[in-house]
């Protein structure tokens, strides 16, 4: 397959600026911190961490809407960060962006019919009003709305209704990429499953690409083709999504599942139940060597606080992690040690 999205050594950082004027910076928030990985044409890439660990930075990177510090993303070829302006203007419609809470992210003031026409004009898209109607209408049917949407405002539609409405605001433009914030965090559960089977029902229909944010590993599971696993702005486990699950490897990733209330044959035999302790420590002063080593069982006292592991291939081929001791500790070879919180 061929690949949409390649991103290179990505960094996002901050700067953590103090003084009267905020004039002096006294360090950076590294929330991406070198992440490398690509999408294919047509998957799902499910990126999944707690809170602050930097994934929606690296999505908004991705998009250009955050510009990154260093790095490269290339998007079908062209690399984005160096594009002038004029030129990612005409690009950012191949690459729509869906947030979690659909209320704050519409106006409140527009009803959907303006919300749908302002993108396609934005973009000069849509040609007369009639054409504009028939792109407009056809957009409210993929994602399931009726007709009438169109004269009605966010605030009389529930939350998974608003969500649709979220989604057809990127799907009129007709891109390429979505990229998805915390897409049904927000939502009732009954619901989530409804807009997830959305996604890919649309995924399907018109060959789109998406990049799935989530804190919840549950959610990005069966949407997903890759799942990749970020701490502290860094990735420290990606894979084919069967093998993320059956097979977490890294022991963040391990510590993540086994909080995951999904009863599953196939994963119970490795849930021993590895307790996450400890907070996740502050981006602007991230530990040395491995981030994970303060609340890792397996922290080893000679390299694990001093020697940065990188990502490298485990087992099938697809598979990578970011730990030193990911064979002793898959072998049984090293123990878990009590971390204190
Ligand atoms: Fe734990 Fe060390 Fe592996 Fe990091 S490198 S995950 S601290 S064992
Ligand atoms: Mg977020």
């Amino acid at each position: 397959t061929e690949t949409l999205v390649e991103v290179d050594d990505l960094k996002v950082h901050f700067p953590i600026k103090r003084g009267v004027f905020l004039d002096r910076v006294v360090g950076h928030v590294k929330a991406v911190d070198g992440v490398d990985l690509r999408i294919s044409k047509g998957q799902t890439y499910g990126l999944v961490g707690e809170s602050g660990c930097g994934k929606s930075t690296l999505g908004r990177a991705l998009l250009q809407l955050t510009p990154p510090t260093g790095g490269q993303v290339r998007f079908d070829g062209t690399e984005l960060t160096t594009l002038p302006a004029n030129q990612l203007r005409s690009m950012r419609r191949r690459m729509q962006m869906i947030f979690q809470d659909p209320m704050s992210s519409l106006d409140p003031r527009q009803n959907v019919e303006s919300i749908l026409t302002e993108g396609l004009q934005a973009h000069g898209l849509g040609g007369n009003r009639t054409e504009r109607r028939k792109i407009i209408a056809k957009s409210l049917d993929a994602v399931g709305l009726p007709q009438w949407a169109l004269s009605r405002y966010p605030h009389e539609f529930s939350g998974g209704q608003r969500q649709r409405i979220g989604i057809a605001r990127a799907v009129v433009l007709n891109p390429d990429l979505i990229v998805a914030d915390e897409p049904v965090s927000a939502l009732d559960v009954s619901i989530q499953a409804q807009v997830i089977n959305l996604l890919e029902d649309l995924q399907k229909e018109l060959g789109l690409t998406y990049l799935v944010i989530a804190h919840d590993l549950a959610v990005v599971r069966h949407i997903s083709d890759t799942v990749g696993v970020m701490y502290l702005g860094a990735l420290v486990e990606e894979a084919p999504s069967d093998d993320l699950y059956r097979t977490p490897l890294h022991p963040y990733t391990r510590a993540l599942m086994s909080a995951v209330p999904v009863p599953d044959p196939e994963v119970e035999d490795r849930r021993e139940r590895i307790l996450l302790a400890g907070d996740l420590p502050s981006p602007a002063n991230p530990p040395t060597g491995c981030r994970f080593h303060t609340r890792c069982p397996w922290a080893q006292p000679t390299r694990c606080g001093t020697d940065r592991p990188e990502l490298r291939i485990i087992g099938t081929g697809k598979h990578r992690v970011a730990c030193h001791f990911v064979e002793q500790i898959e072998s049984g070879e090293l123990r878990p040690h009590a971390v204190k919180a």
